[in-house]
């Protein structure tokens, strides 16, 4: 009997292994890859070196864009980039995002003016951002959410209309498409790429700044080497913001292999789709059909009444299941601790509050088989069916059962 029901109510868990929610994509490893490591260990270059130069042309070349900017992390691309804009007043930004994008705002004093997001692609909304825009707005810094590409068209229009700066947040991004086919890394006056573990392309810690503009390309290489242009007498309050040379190496062994992996994780998304498409409680991120996403994260929204469960007490389910799960991105930025001064007006953000609320990512790894997405749709089903039983569970305080 106990064995269909789900391990929050004692049943005995459906998968043997347990899932996590992302794990580190890292290239098969033959002796090239060895060598290439030992080539760098023994060149006298641990850091500026030709793995760093070789990866920003490969980097630059895969996006189609004339400068890549390697550097630490996609936080530290993100605050370079605003350091050498040099930028005062107001960043229109969205609160549902992770929270490296109000932060890069932050440590250059500019002001975060949280925008509404579109609900069905978590994206910020072109109409929300414009009715945010004042005068005293310096740039518009949008992100690709999950990595899919957001409504940089419309965004664009307003900022050039406006006479200000379109950069977006692309740090989950690296290999997605815009829905006019160009590559995610085009667009804007510079996109921001993360390379760090949980991302489709790592190289360990690292990430990206792409521009077409040269002369921001080469403001930002000093902005990275403590605004030092090479007499010692700094030009702007830079940083160390370097990539390491075994990074830059581990991410040029793993670049080839981005497109193969991101075509696995869109069939993944896919399956996940095709199985859970007509349950009634889940809705899937949406995007323009001919956009690509990375899916850095396949995300759900969990809608308590229609699913029966919460989306909280899915997780806890499905975490009794050997399945991990994350709620990205709750609570969004104007609800968390350090933004509490820039708090807003309750109800001035519906569509981020209710996608904060509904939102889990599910497992998706650049390897998994279809039998295992099968198998995870199948918990979250039979969780379903259970959902008065587990509800009244969880009203009880959670014991017992
Ligand atoms: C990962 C991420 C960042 C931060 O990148 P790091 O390399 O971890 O510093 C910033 N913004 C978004 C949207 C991200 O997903």
């Amino acid at each position: 009997m106990s064995a269909d029901k789900p391990a929050i109510l004692g049943g005995t868990p459906i998968l043997s292994k347990k899932v996590p929610v992302t794990r580190p994509t890292v290239a098969p490893r033959g002796p090239e890859f060895y060598q290439a490591m030992d080539r760098v260990l023994t060149s006298g270059f641990l850091t500026k070196g030709a793995e760093l130069e070789g990866f920003e042309h490969e980097v630059a070349a895969f996006i189609g864009v004339r400068n890549a900017v390697a550097v630490s992390s996609g936080t530290m691309g993100l605050t370079l980039t605003l350091r050498c804009l040099g930028l005062l007043g107001h960043a229109v930004m969205p609160s549902f995002t992770f929270m490296a994008t109000g932060h890069a705002a932050r440590w250059n004093g500019l002001e975060p003016r949280f925008a509404d997001i579109d609900p069905h692609t978590f994206a910020m909304a072109p109409r929300a951002t414009d009715s945010l825009t004042t005068s005293e707005t310096a740039l518009v810094l949008a992100v690709h959410p999950f990595g899919a590409p957001c409504e940089v068209d419309e965004l664009q229009t307003l900022c050039t209309s406006r006479g200000i700066p379109l950069i977006l947040d692309a740090a989950a991004a690296l290999g997605g498409c815009y829905p006019d086919g160009s590559r995610i890394g085009t667009k804007g006056l510079a996109e921001i790429f993360s390379l760090s573990p949980t991302k489709p392309l790592t190289c360990g810690e690292g990430g990206f700044i792409v521009t077409n503009n040269d002369d921001l390309a080469k403001e930002l290489r000093i902005a990275r080497e403590y605004g030092n242009p090479g007499n010692q007498n700094s030009v702007v309050i830079g940083l160390n913001g370097r990539m390491p040379e075994l990074s830059a190496a581990l991410g040029r062994h793993n670049l080839p292999r981005l497109p193969e992996w991101l075509a696995r994780r869109a069939e993944v998304a896919a399956r996940y789709q095709d199985n859970l498409k007509d349950t009634e409680g889940i809705t899937f991120q949406r995007m323009p059909r001919t956009a690509k996403s990375t899916y850095k994260d396949l995300c759900v929204i969990i809608d308590r009444e229609l699913f029966g469960l919460s989306r909280d007490m899915l997780a806890d389910a499905l975490r009794q299941e050997g399945i991990s799960t994350r709620r990205y991105f709750d609570p969004p930025l104007h609800r968390q601790a350090a933004y509490r001064q820039w708090a807003v007006a309750p109800g001035a953000l519906p569509h981020t509050e209710s996608v904060a609320d509904g939102i889990l990512s599910l497992p998706l790894l650049s390897d998994m088989s279809a039998d295992l997405v099968d198998q995870i749709c199948s918990v979250i089903l039979r969780i379903r069916e259970h959902s008065a039983e587990i509800s009244c569970r969880s009203a009880r305080g959670g014991a017992g059962g």
